[in-house]
């Protein structure tokens, strides 16, 4: 029998392949990263907002609370500013509540108002994190193609070239989970957006984010990044210009005088994988052992992965149950997920 190599390989290098890695080598394992090179998959998202709650109601999405607690302890790991989160935290601002409270943000149906803005600078946030990993004694690599094949102790990947073994392999490629046939029963969503990133002038931070009609995501140095569209059907996973116009259009309703201030912008589009009860698919493989999942994050990954990324650590480290809501043998379990055409 072959000796392993590591005691997890994990394939990704987004905010959920990441963070993973953080917790299994906190916990002492030896682990490898493979990564696709840069830009591809939702990681290459320029900046969005953890937002813990859905519309006018601001409904708190799974696990909110502890989701916004996780996304902290990952940010004090991973030394990038945090911001306090306190009691009475979501509210819902008619029209005209929001343009007295923030003069330069005016919208026609009101806004959901979150205390202190959870805007998430993304590539700051992965190159912390790989700078982290890097430091505490973790392997990452790049890889253009990265083949799994099953044993019976030990798993192989082939990785450009290079083989490595692991009793454990660790699935976090975002969309590109659908090239694994070991995964490939499970039929997520794939649906398109973009953002478009751009540069203003003459006026200091507005002090908040915006999530109104799409959202828009200040990041300092007199930046802001709006998003986004939902394409449920697409030719191609590029940007288009004509949607970034869309973007801007709607950028300006939202905040008229910084919106007529843009000076450049930069589109940008991802491909979000979701699952039918917008909860993250995360866990163990039904057949085959030492295979795990942590996808499925939707339009929510930077607040859900975090705390997604620790229960599969503790369920790899501890055997921790993954809570049901969550857990992937949910789909297996019903079908109503699986071998969907
Ligand atoms: C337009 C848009 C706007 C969004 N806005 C927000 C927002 O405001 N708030 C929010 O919470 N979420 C937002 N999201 C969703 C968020 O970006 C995702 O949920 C999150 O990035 C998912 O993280 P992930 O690590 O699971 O996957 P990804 O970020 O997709 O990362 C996957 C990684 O795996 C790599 N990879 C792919 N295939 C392989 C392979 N075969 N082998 C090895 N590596 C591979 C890719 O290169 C990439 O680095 C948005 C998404 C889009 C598209």
């Amino acid at each position: 029998m072959p000796a392993s190599d590591y005691d997890a390989i994990i394939l990704g290098g987004g905010i959920s392949a990441l963070t993973v890695a953080l917790q299994l080598q906190m916990k002492g394992y030896a682990v490898v990263v493979i990564d696709k090179p840069a830009g591809s998959g939702a990681a290459g998202l320029p900046a969005g907002l953890a937002n813990p709650a859905y519309g006018r109601e601001a409904k708190k999405s799974w696990e909110s609370e502890a989701c916004i607690e996780s996304l902290y302890r990952l940010s004090e790991l991973a030394d990038v500013r945090k911001n306090d989160w306190q009691e009475g935290w979501t509210q819902w601002l008619e029209p005209g509540e929001a343009a007295e409270r923030f003069p330069l943000v005016q919208t026609k149906y009101g806004a959901l108002w979150i205390q202190v803005g959870m805007t998430i600078d993304l590539p700051c946030l992965l190159t912390e994190l790989r700078t982290k990993l890097n430091t505490m004694g973790s392997t990452l690599y790049s890889a253009t193609t990265s083949d799994v094949y099953e044993g019976r102790n030990n798993h192989t990947v082939a990785a450009d070239g290079r083989e490595l073994r692991s009793p454990r392999i660790i699935f976090a490629p975002g969309s590109g989970i659908g090239d694994y046939p070991q995964w490939s029963s499970l039929k997520f969503n794939r649906v398109k957006g973009q953002v478009t990133a751009a540069a203003f002038s003459g006026f200091s931070d507005p002090g908040c984010s915006v999530a109104s009609s799409g959202y828009a995501a200040f990041t300092g140095y007199n930046r802001v990044v709006v998003g986004s569209t939902y394409e449920h059907t697409w030719q191609n996973s590029s940007p288009s210009h004509e949607t970034g116009r869309e973007l801007i259009a709607r950028f300006r309703n939202m905040c008229p005088q910084i919106g007529e201030s843009l000076t450049h912008a930069d589109n940008w589009a991802g491909i979000r994988l979701t699952t039918p009860d917008r909860k993250p698919c995360v866990g163990a493989h039904w057949e085959i052992r030492g295979f795990y999942c942590i996808a499925g994050m939707g339009s929510r990954g930077l607040l859900m992965a975090p705390l997604a990324a620790e229960l599969i650590a503790d369920h790899i480290h501890s055997n921790k149950k993954i809570p049901a809501q969550i857990d992937v043998t949910r789909f297996y379990r019903t079908r109503r997920f699986m071998n969907r055409t």
